[in-house]
Order: C-alpha cells, then sequence, then structure tokens
C-alpha cells in the first residue's frame, strides 16, 4: 500500500456491506436532500432505495432496466434506461420524460452511463450492453457504432463527441475541464479536454495496466481530482491519480470480497465516504 493510498483510505478502513439480494446492481447515486441512495437492479428491472434508518425498498418498478443514474442541477433523477433505450429525467411532478433516444433518426443503442455539467448539459455513453433481454431488450442496433453524447443545456441539441470505442464509465474532473471515459472492452480509460462550447478533444490514454484485468466500467472523481474506478476481475475498486500529461499511477485496490465480484459504479457523496454497487456470485 502506497502512502498516497493509505491518506486516501485509512488503515482500518472497513468495507461494508448494506444490503444484498440483487441481480446486478449498477449507478447508486446519493440524494443529498433526501439522504437517501438510489441504485439499479438492471435485471431485476427496479430501481431500489437505500436510507440508513428504513434499509431497502422500491423506489421505481418497471425501472426501464435503468442503469447508470445522476441527479441533475436542479436535483431531478436523470436515468439511462437500457430496455427502453432512452435516457430519461423525472420531473418536479413526478411525470419520467425522454430527453434523448434516438441520434439522426436512429434508436440509441442502451444508454449506460450519465453525469451532468455545471451548465446542464447532459453526457452519457451508449454502449450496446442492453440489447439483451435479460440486461434490456432483445433488438436490433441501429447506429452503426457507440457514441458518448452531450445533450446541450436546453435539450435541443444532441452532439455526438466520439465513436471510436465502447465507452462505459464518465466523469468530469473537479473544474470541468477533463471528461474521463472508461473502455472496459479495450481495458483502459481515456481523458479528453473538455472545449468551451462543450465538446472534446485531445484524447488520451490516462490508465491502463498492462498485465492486470482493469475492465473499468463506473468512475468517480473525488475534491483532490483523484479517480475511483470499478473493474471487474476480482479486483475491486482502484484509485488513479492523474500526474502530468495523462499518465496514471494506480494507487492500490480496495480489496472487497473473496468470490467473483461485478462491480457497479462508485461514488462518493462526501469526503471519506464511497459507495460501491456490487453483486457477488
Ligand atoms: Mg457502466
Amino acid at each position: 500500500m502506497s502512502s498516497e493510498f493509505r491518506r486516501i483510505v485509512p488503515e482500518g478502513g472497513k468495507v461494508e456491506r448494506l444490503e444484498t439480494g440483487f441481480q446486478f446492481t449498477e449507478g447508486p447515486v446519493w440524494n443529498v436532500k433526501g439522504g437517501y441512495l438510489l441504485f439499479s437492479d438492471i435485471p431485476g428491472n427496479r430501481i431500489k432505495k437505500w436510507t440508513p434508518k428504513d434499509g431497502i425498498s422500491d423506489f421505481r418498478a418497471p425501472s426501464g432496466k435503468s442503469n447508470g443514474l445522476t441527479l441533475d442541477r436542479k436535483g431531478r433523477l436523470i436515468a439511462c434506461e437500457h430496455a427502453n433505450r432512452r435516457v430519461s429525467r423525472t420531473e418536479e411532478d413526478g411525470a419520467i420524460v425522454t430527453i434523448a433516444s434516438h441520434y439522426k433518426g436512429k434508436k440509441l443503442n442502451s444508454p449506460n452511463d450519465v453525469v451532468v455539467k455545471s451548465d446542464g448539459s447532459i453526457y452519457f455513453s451508449d454502449p450496446p450492453y442492453g440489447l439483451n433481454p435479460i440486461f434490456g431488450t432483445l433488438e436490433e442496433q441501429e447506429l452503426p457504432f457507440c457514441g458518448v453524447y452531450r445533450l446541450s443545456p436546453d435539450g435541443n441539441d444532441l452532439s455526438l463527441l466520439i465513436n471510436d470505442s465502447v465507452p462505459n464509465g464518465l466523469a468530469f474532473s473537479p473544474d470541468e475541464s477533463l471528461l474521463y471515459i472508461a473502455d472496459t472492452e479495450m481495458n483502459h480509460i481515456r481523458v479528453f479536454d473538455v472545449k468551451d462550447n462543450g465538446k472534446t478533444t485531445n484524447g488520451r490514454i490516462f490508465a491502463e495496466i498492462s498485465g492486470e484485468p482493469l475492465a473499468p466500467d463506473g468512475m468517480k472523481v473525488d475534491s483532490e481530482g483523484n479517480v475511483y474506478v470499478t473493474g471487474k476481475g476480482g479486483s475491486g475498486c482502484s484509485i488513479q491519480k492523474g500526474e502530468g500529461l495523462g499518465l496514471s499511477q494506480s494507487l492500490n485496490y480496495l480489496q472487497t470480497y473473496v468470490g467473483e465480484i461485478e462491480i457497479g459504479r462508485p461514488f462518493t457523496s462526501q469526503p471519506g465516504l464511497l459507495y460501491i454497487g456490487f453483486v457477488s456470485t
């Protein structure tokens, strides 16, 4: 363990299992105002709610086999829905509206992860992992690529940012000048500069661990700019520290449970507190 890792994850820090019994969990998001956690159970077709006092309950079922969840600047829930092949927003009156479902007349693949920038623009990834009956719906892929998209703050312009990979997890740096994009298939994380117009440029490799199955999925960035990334391969969650021009160092892994684990998406709700969604099999 490096001393830097130990500064972030103190000696004796424990992994606590909140609940179990789910099929495949993803997309945890903490609602600060409401004091509760939401996360997706994708095959279970549910968004679950957890509070420290009352534990687990159903928040929404069916959920469109939702995956990534986040909140926009007004606290509205933004959900990537595999089965409905859309990104939705839950309005303050409870109505669920589609904010993105097609690109140039063709259905999106299956939106996976979503982040909201401080100007209200919404970035999401669109790999094909939901085009099967367990994790989404058994339908044809219409778009010949997997994109990362930006929806303008007014919701009227959906721009394709990249289409040269199979993007999965997304995260901004604290000042939003960088966008991290995880590619599970390529076993790496790329980082892009975010231009003033919200478009991305200058993509380069940020994290690539040779010889180790990083297989990155969900990511979160803390206030210092450390990147927390979940991955498969039994390694749990690693912390990547940016160093100079796109180079990174794996500080070390948070070891979780023995046996095989599927990791969802981590996030930090406050300093020193990290939630990770996963199922053990
Ligand atoms: Mg994902």
